[in-house]
């Protein structure tokens, strides 16, 4: 299954207009959805998808990767229909989030981490209320461009601000209290340390 590195069909009908009528905002969020619930992305399309998806939104991605059986991140093509599936958990067990709750969602932990990371930066509001969707990709001002991926992170090309990752991941953390961040923080702050004694 080939990877999605563009979503310039799916963007080129609204080209050029700076806000959506409700009606178009359902119709792309639609189509965004449907175009990656059965496909991998790349990273700048996942960055560029947070112009256009909410929390919310993404959330409904996430459970339509699942559904079709797909590990929930989207930069990850990872598909077991024996393991990976929509489970009616019920509502007792699901508020106690037990541990490994992740594993019939995501292939490994590491994603589950990921996806967090990733919706953690996403917008509230809906996307017929967001401006500025003319700007071009990847301007300085676009959402996208602000987008940290954890896979950056601990990859060396990653020139994110240290700061800024450490605030994310206190956030996480404050959200989701199972979220296990605390090891990411210490796993996090070994690289920036061993980055300050090569300078
Ligand atoms: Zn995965």
């Amino acid at each position: 299954m080939p990877s999605v590195n563009t979503l310039d069909p799916i963007l080129a009908p609204y080209e050029g207009k700076d806000l959506l009528i409700p009606k178009e905002a359902n119709m792309l969020t639609y189509q965004l959805i449907e175009r990656l619930m059965e496909h991998s992305c790349d990273k700048a399309t996942l960055k560029l998808l947070a112009r256009y998806l909410s929390k919310q939104s993404y959330e409904e991605l996430v459970t339509e990767r699942i559904i079709n059986h797909y590990c929930g991140y989207p930069l990850c093509d990872f598909r077991d229909p024996g393991r990976i599936k929509e489970m009616q958990i019920n509502k007792l067990v699901s508020k106690l989030k037990l541990p490994r709750s992740y594993n019939h969602k995501y292939c490994c932990k590491k994603h589950y981490q990921c996806s967090e990371f990733y919706k953690q930066q996403l917008g509230t509001d809906a996307l017929f209320a967001r401006t500025k969707l003319d700007l071009p990709q990847f301007h300085p001002k676009a959402p996208e461009s602000s987008i940290i991926l954890l896979d950056d992170i601990f990859d060396p090309e990653g020139k994110a601000n240290p700061d800024d990752i450490m605030l994310l991941l206190r956030e996480m953390s404050i959200s989701d209290p199972h979220l296990e961040t605390d090891n990411l923080i210490d796993q996090f702050n070994n690289i920036v340390i061993r980055e300050k004694n090569i300078e």
